[in-house]
């Protein structure tokens, strides 16, 4: 994989995954102002937009037919069929920032970041937790929807909680602000890795 050949010369790849309720969206958003050459990667989806989303900018929408189409053509280095709608990263786009030495950073649900770790074992991947269980009840109730269809959610979240287990990082999102600092504390580290400076420290060989 490119990420491994060109050793020093790509871009940090991280992966960030949550249940419903960990508050993983707002935790982006800060992270992406605060890291002007750390980028989001943008994924497809069939899923139709939300109020305020734009296409291109949160999620490039595609009908059902030409997501397949894509697939077909080898176009996703990772999708998934996820609560009836398809998702799916694309490769093209993914290599050319890392080529360009850009950091990346990618939103997926498990299954997804597990295909990418098979491809890029040396990519980052932390998962994002609620403080609690009955924090993360607490929160799923806010959105004022019927019994049942908490308690299905609930069911979904502590399935998906299960696949912390063989992330990098666990960041429990008690305060926006803390979850951020910690977030941002793992990015450095990651950029510090000797093994991701050698081209730096070479350069004084030279
Ligand atoms: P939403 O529809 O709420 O934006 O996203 C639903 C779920 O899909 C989230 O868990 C998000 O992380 C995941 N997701 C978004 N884009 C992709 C993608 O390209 N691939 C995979 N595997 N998951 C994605």
């Amino acid at each position: 994989m490119s990420e491994i050949r060109v050793e020093g010369h790509t871009g940090l790849l991280m992966i960030i995954s949550a249940p419903s309720g960990a508050g993983k969206t707002s935790i982006c958003r800060k992270i992406m102002q605060m890291f002007p050459n750390l980028h989001f990667s943008v994924s497809h989806t069939t899923r139709p937009p939300r109020p305020g989303e734009v296409d291109g900018k949160d999620y490039v929408f595609l009908s059902e037919a030409e997501f397949r189409e894509r697939i077909a053509r080898g176009e996703f280095v990772e999708w998934v069929e996820n609560y009836g709608q398809l998702y799916g990263t694309s490769k093209k786009t993914m290599d050319a920032f890392l080529e360009q030495g850009y950091d990346l950073l990618l939103d997926l649900e498990p299954r997804g970041a597990r295909t990418i770790r098979e491809q890029y074992p040396r990519g980052v991947f932390i998962f994002i937790l609620p403080p609690s269980l009955s924090e993360l009840k607490a929160r799923l109730a806010k959105r004022g929807e019927s019994d049942a269809v908490m308690e299905n959610r609930l069911r979904t979240s502590l399935d998906e909680i299960k696949e912390a287990l063989w992330y990098d990082y666990i960041i429990f999102n008690e305060r926006l602000g803390e979850a951020v600092d910690r977030f941002r504390a793992v990015y450095i580290a990651e950029k510090s890795r000797r093994t991701r400076c050698m081209e730096r420290i070479e350069s004084f060989f030279q």
